[in-house]
């Protein structure tokens, strides 16, 4: 099988590969930091390598298109929406080698041990998400997720204030519902400074 690497073969990585195992990457960080991006990079890669790819998004997220994962610049991966993690697996076939999942922040946390599942039967699986809702809270079950993945890519936006390194999702209409599905019409990328904790953030407030 010829394996496809998103990054530079490091030591720890040419192990991983010399070992033929499947593993778990995890792209985490704030909205519009190019968590889309960096996965439809390295699906196209992987299927450019002729390796047998599927995705999967949270049938929740009806942004932009249904049956496409899509980024905020506008590059899209087609992708099969699933309601539950059940479904999803499903959904996988043996001879997939290359499993890819954008929003993993909404799945519920039956995702942990399925994508652990996937690695230990060799599969590579991507997995991109939010890592802190709108009030700059963790956001399951990305942390559970980000515990067992062999290699995490924290990616980072532009604070729309000041220009900074950008680390949360910063919702711009009233709302305290954990998901607001939504983009630059809902949120906008903060850096520490300028991130003001949702109104509606009580325990941020006291
Ligand atoms: P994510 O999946 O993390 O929400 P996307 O991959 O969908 O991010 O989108 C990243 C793209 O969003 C960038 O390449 C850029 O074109 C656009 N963008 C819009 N606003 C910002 C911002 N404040 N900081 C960085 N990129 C932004
Ligand atoms: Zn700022």
């Amino acid at each position: 099988m010829v394996e496809e690497f998103a990054f530079d073969t490091t030591e720890e990585r040419r192990k991983v590969r010399q070992n033929g195992t499947g593993w778990i990457e995890v792209i985490a960080g704030s909205m519009f930091s190019g968590k889309s991006e960096e996965l439809i990079r390295r699906l196209n890669r992987a299927r450019i390598a002729r390796q047998k790819v599927q995705v999967f998004k949270p049938r929740i997220d009806a942004r932009y298109s249904k049956e496409e994962i899509a980024s905020h610049s506008g590059q899209t991966h087609g992708s099969m929406p699933v309601a539950t993690t059940a479904e999803m697996m499903a959904q996988i076939l043996d001879d997939t080698q290359v499993v890819g999942i954008d929003e993993g922040q909404f799945f519920d946390m039956a995702i942990v041990d399925a994508v652990n599942e996937l690695a230990e039967s060799g599969k590579r699986v991507i997995i991109a998400g939010l890592d802190q809702d709108y009030t700059g809270r963790p956001f399951e079950p990305m942390p559970q997720l980000l515990s067992v993945a062999e290699f995490i890519t924290k990616t980072h936006a532009i604070c729309v204030k000041c220009g900074s390194t950008a680390n949360y999702s910063q919702r711009t209409v009233e709302s305290d519902a954990r998901v607001e599905v939504g983009a630059s019409d809902k949120y906008e990328a903060r850096c520490r400074k300028c991130f003001i904790p949702h109104a509606d953030s009580p325990t941020l407030h006291e």
